[in-house]
């Protein structure tokens, strides 16, 4: 009797956003939704995409 559609002891995944249960077949996955993706996305921009350096007026005047 072994259901293939139906594996009690497969993991349990969660959306990272906002924890729900998922599955791994879920097209968004590891998210619940697309919207969820952009959340977690938009999570990374905020905390490390930064500018690495300050603008210098070197970058700005190149010409002599
Ligand atoms: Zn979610």
């Amino acid at each position: 009797m072994t259901d293939p559609d139906h594996t009690p002891d497969s993991p349990s995944q969660t959306c990272r956003t906002c924890e729900r249960p998922i599955t791994t077949d879920t097209p968004t996955f590891p998210f619940c939704s697309e919207r969820c993706r952009l959340v977690d996305m938009g999570k990374w921009f905020d905390g490390e995409y930064r500018i690495s350096r300050e603008i210098k007026d070197s970058d700005l005047d190149t010409v002599d």
